[in-house]
């Protein structure tokens, strides 16, 4: 059964079987140290990729990526025209697909101090070491990710995004051939007339901005 487009889980059975099986050594390790590491956001749909891309994207930006993936990727292409864009300063720079959290290779890890929840600061960093123990990459080191400087993602291999390691996924058609293997793209035909279009954020955005 293929997973939903919009899904966002901390699940570990939905990864790969050789991250969860990492995954899971690093939490047990922060755990003797009296760390309490938590999963955030592990496997994440191409539909909420898409959501996060748009956010911080303008509809000019938005409008010529969908222009670019138009004959390659048609399904990402009108997966991310149907986001609304400009609406939070919460982004992503990962395209659905060249995010390894699509592959099972990625996770959000947390850290639980008292009633909250710390993503930023010493103790993310210690997680940050675990992680890196393990055999794992983990965004606090590897400068050089965008975003830079956040204390949360980690991953399986050192290759930024999918499109960047070769052998991988070589482009945007065989991206989407592995987007639709493993999530169910019919849900999106069932929802995209109801969400919001390219047109309705270009004329907010529009009107914001005047
Ligand atoms: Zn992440």
């Amino acid at each position: 059964m293929k997973l939903p487009l919009y899904l966002e889980s901390s699940d570990l059975s939905l990864l790969e079987p050789e991250f969860s099986e990492l995954l899971r050594k690093t939490l047990k390790k922060c755990e003797e140290k009296g760390l309490r590491a938590r999963v955030g956001c592990a496997m994440r749909g191409p539909g909420a990729q898409a959501r996060m891309w748009c956010q911080n994207k303008s509809p000019d930006n938005v409008a010529s990526m969908v222009g670019i993936l138009q004959k390659s990727a048609p399904k990402i292409s009108a997966l991310i025209a149907a986001q609304p864009c400009g609406m939070s300063p919460q982004g992503s720079w990962h395209m659905p697909g060249d995010s390894w959290h699509q592959h099972g290779e990625a996770a959000d890890l947390w850290v639980e101090v008292k009633d909250s929840a710390r993503w930023i600061g010493g103790l993310a960093e210690l997680v940050a070491e675990e992680v890196r123990k393990v055999g794992l990459y983990h965004s606090h080191f590897e400068r050089h990710w965008n975003p830079r400087g956040r204390h949360w993602h980690a991953q399986l291999r050192k290759e930024e995004t999918p499109l960047s390691l070769r052998g991988f996924a070589d482009s945007w058609s065989r991206i989407e051939e592995m987007m639709v293997e493993r999530f169910d793209f019919d849900e999106f035909q069932k929802v995209s007339t109801t969400t919001y279009n390219l047109a309705f954020s270009r004329d907010a955005f529009t009107f914001v901005t005047k």
